[in-house]
């Protein structure tokens, strides 16, 4: 069959939309959060249901096509396409589903974090995800899951109860505790390199509507105080609280103080996911070192985690990193406010977020993720809009992650890392898992079909 008859016939058999160079809506059709990540891929099959994403599967497979799936299309490093193969993209497969009476909710392979936490909280229920609502749950959830409920409720893959998957065969699975066991376990950190997941189910818990939640910010010549009064507090707070702290240089203006405007911040930000009369003693400690501005007050659960939905819009370009720590030491504080004072521009900072209380007692060997012994979450991020910004904004997210990682232990968030360093992705998960992991990588996807992502080797 000719390429022009082949991709006739995958038109046919879609239900949803085939969109290849030279038709209207492919420049659309392409394009993933980060703007850096520019390829062109010959096809795009924007799938309509699990039998598309089946048909595309073996479309794929039969045309020997490089694969890249997209949920939300949030990878920092761009995995969700790829040049000259085909996007197997799941975003027109939105929807969530909720029982309140089982406390789940069923997500569609491409639904975003903001369907989830909306259908959820419509029921007064949440499940742990991430912080930018447009995110997508297929990546987050299938790498670990990291936000603002993590310590009271774990990662978001702690809340997996079941998924559905296509296959590197276009076969139907689902893997759920008792049905298969070791792919469940594999999907919960190296997810992306088993299959596509086209349903996750997930468990929920009551969460709001008002959670007190908000930022206090410092001079950042305050870092080292505020921190160790942050780690000292941190080891012992309860579970409600999920806290950060965040150094960047604040706006020139409202809402910040003359005092702190236009000057490197170190910010503490938290939420309590409990109860907001025990939120407001259990969140004092962290506000009562004399912040140049504080910000805590009762929110909706549902608009606090929207609301830095725009500063991570779409279409801007993005170099983000991460660590985990098992500890805040002061030269480490040191080596973050320097690293801020020496951004190349605006949009670039650092964050830390504690993790620890429900995180850190599930079993390391439970899931894939690797890293349960971590207290923080470290990520470095720098945001531009001008290409010709590229280098120096990269150079300093990389002399950041030099400078940082010292203080990181060896393990680290699959989520975070950029490349397709097989170093990397083996120490990401520790020798021994990443064995176990390419075991079953060898009974899943032995033809390394699912391999834009941070890859098992077969
Ligand atoms: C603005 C922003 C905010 C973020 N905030 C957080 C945060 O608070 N906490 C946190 O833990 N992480 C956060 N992240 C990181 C995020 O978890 C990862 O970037 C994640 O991979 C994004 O998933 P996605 O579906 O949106 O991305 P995509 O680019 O679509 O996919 C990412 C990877 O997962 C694969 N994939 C996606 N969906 C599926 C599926 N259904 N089946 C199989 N494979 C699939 C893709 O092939 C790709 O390899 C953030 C990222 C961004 C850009």
């Amino acid at each position: 069959m000719t390429n022009r008859a082949a991709l006739a016939a995958f038109r046919e058999r879609l239900q949803g939309e085939v969109v290849v160079p030279g038709d209207p809506g492919y420049d659309r059709a392409r394009a993933v959060w980060n703007a850096t990540a520019d390829a062109r891929p010959a096809v795009v099959a924007r799938c309509a249901g699990v039998g598309d994403v089946v048909a595309a599967v073996r479309f794929a497979r039969e045309r020997e096509l490089l694969v890249a799936v997209r949920g939300g299309g949030h990878s920092y490093p761009g995995f969700s396409t790829c040049d000259g193969g085909i996007v197997i993209d799941l975003s027109p497969m939105a929807g969530v589903r909720v029982d309140p009476e089982r406390r789940t909710a069923t997500a569609a392979g491409g639904a975003l974090l903001g369907e989830l936490d909306r259908q959820a909280q419509a029921h007064g229920l949440a499940c742990p995800t991430g912080h930018v609502s447009h995110t997508g749950v297929g990546g987050l959830t299938l790498g670990g899951g990291v936000g603002r409920l993590t310590r009271r409720h774990g990662l978001t893959l702690d809340n997996l109860a079941a998924v559905e998957l296509v296959t590197a065969e276009g076969e139907r699975v689902r893997a759920d505790p008792a049905s298969e066991p070791e792919l469940f376990w594999g999907l919960r950190g190296a997810g992306a390199n088993f299959g596509i997941a086209t349903s996750f189910e997930l468990r929920l818990h009551p969460v709001g509507p008002l959670v007190l939640a908000g930022i206090a910010v410092y001079p950042v010549e305050r870092a080292r105080e505020v921190a160790a009064v942050f780690a000292a507090y941190m080891a012992g707070a309860p579970d409600e609280i999920t806290a950060g702290l965040g150094w960047f240089v604040a706006p020139p203006g409202p809402p910040f103080p003359p005092a702190v405007a236009g000057r490197p911040v170190v910010v503490v930000n938290a939420t309590h996911a409990g109860p907001l009369e025990e939120a407001e003693p259990d969140l004092a400690p962290l506000r009562a070192l004399g912040p140049a501005l504080d910000t805590f007050a009762p929110r909706p659960y549902l608009e606090l985690q929207a609301e830095s939905d725009d500063h991570y819009r779409w279409g801007r370009r993005n170099y983000w990193k991460g660590l985990l720590l098992e500890a805040l030491a002061g030269e480490a504080v040191d080596q973050i406010g320097a690293l801020v004072a020496a951004a190349p521009g605006p949009d670039c900072g650092v964050g830390l977020l504690s993790l620890g209380g429900a995180f850190g007692r599930v079993p390391e060997d439970a899931t894939a993720f690797s890293g349960r012994s971590a207290t923080l979450w470290l990520i470095t991020e720098a945001v531009w809009d001008d290409p010709a910004e590229d280098p120096a904004r990269i150079a300093w997210g990389r002399d950041a992650m030099a400078a940082l990682r010292p203080f990181a232990t060896s393990v680290n968030y699959v989520n975070d890392l950029g490349q397709l360093d097989q170093a990397a992705v083996r120490g990401a998960y520790g020798p021994a898992k990443y064995d176990r992991l390419a075991a079953l990588k060898r009974t899943w996807d032995p033809d390394n079909v699912f391999r834009r992502n941070q890859n098992i080797r077969p």
